[in-house]
């Protein structure tokens, strides 16, 4: 079996004040983790805070400081974003990476460039325990599948990577799966003939030490080597 995978209202109430500075208030009372939790959705930029003044899917205002980089020249094989030095506009692009190694999945893509401001807002969703991101993020690679994977492949399943149960725990969610879900349920809605299911493949069986995000590319490598298994319900799809 081949494997495919992508790798993230105005509110009006009438009263005294405006709908704005009523929640500013209402919410302003509440502890920081309950507050992001029950924060309306599309109140503000998720980027900088300022209030949004017009719906946004991606919940992003007009500042330039909080447009994020599409992945318009990106390595055909595992999605990188190659900058200016895409070598080969018209034919197959490959990172430096990809003409050296070989990779067990068939290709990638990646909706944004990875720079600041994308790490940022994913350590904010991932780490500040920001649960409701998972929208925004989200629409970035539903885009993604409509505009690089639906029309060019057969696709079984979406899935996702896994935390370690310890992390859930004390994460509360997995943001892989958040967005995993939102994609699934969006294409359900979308072409209720063709829906792609949702199925939890890979158990996560040992923990990190350090967390990934903060090592290198072999490093990253080396440490998920051998911390997921296939579960058993999976094995007798391949
Ligand atoms: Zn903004
Ligand atoms: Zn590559």
């Amino acid at each position: 079996m081949t494997h495919y995978f992508i790798r993230p209202i105005q509110y009006l109430i009438n009263g005294a004040c405006n709908g704005l500075t009523f929640i500013r208030r209402l919410f302003g009372r509440l502890t920081k983790p309950l507050a992001d939790t029950l924060y309306p959705d599309g109140i503000k930029c998720v980027a900088c805070g300022n209030e949004l003044v017009a719906d946004n899917k991606y919940g992003l205002c007009d500042r330039v400081e909080c447009r994020l980089l599409h992945n318009e020249c990106y390595c055909d094989k595992c999605g990188s974003n190659l900058g200016d030095s895409g070598d080969n506009p018209i034919g197959i692009q490959l990172c430096k990476h990809c003409k050296q190694e070989s990779h067990p999945y068939e290709y990638v893509r990646a909706p944004l460039v990875y720079d600041a401001k994308v790490k940022d807002l994913i350590r904010s969703y991932k780490f500040g325990r920001k649960r409701y991101l998972s929208k925004f993020l989200s629409q970035h690679v539903i885009d993604c599948y409509y505009e690089h994977i639906c029309n060019k492949v057969q696709i079984d399943y979406i899935t996702y990577v896994p935390v370690h149960k310890s992390k859930l725990k004390a994460r509360g969610f997995n943001q892989a799966e958040l967005i995993a879900k939102e994609l699934a349920e969006t294409i359900k809605k979308d072409q209720p003939h063709a829906s792609v299911p949702l199925l939890p493949t890979l158990d996560k069986t040992i923990q990190h030490k350090l967390d990934t995000a903060q090592k290198g590319r072999k490093a990253r490598f080396a440490s998920v080597s051998g911390v997921m298994q296939l579960k058993k319900a999976t094995r007798q799809l391949s």
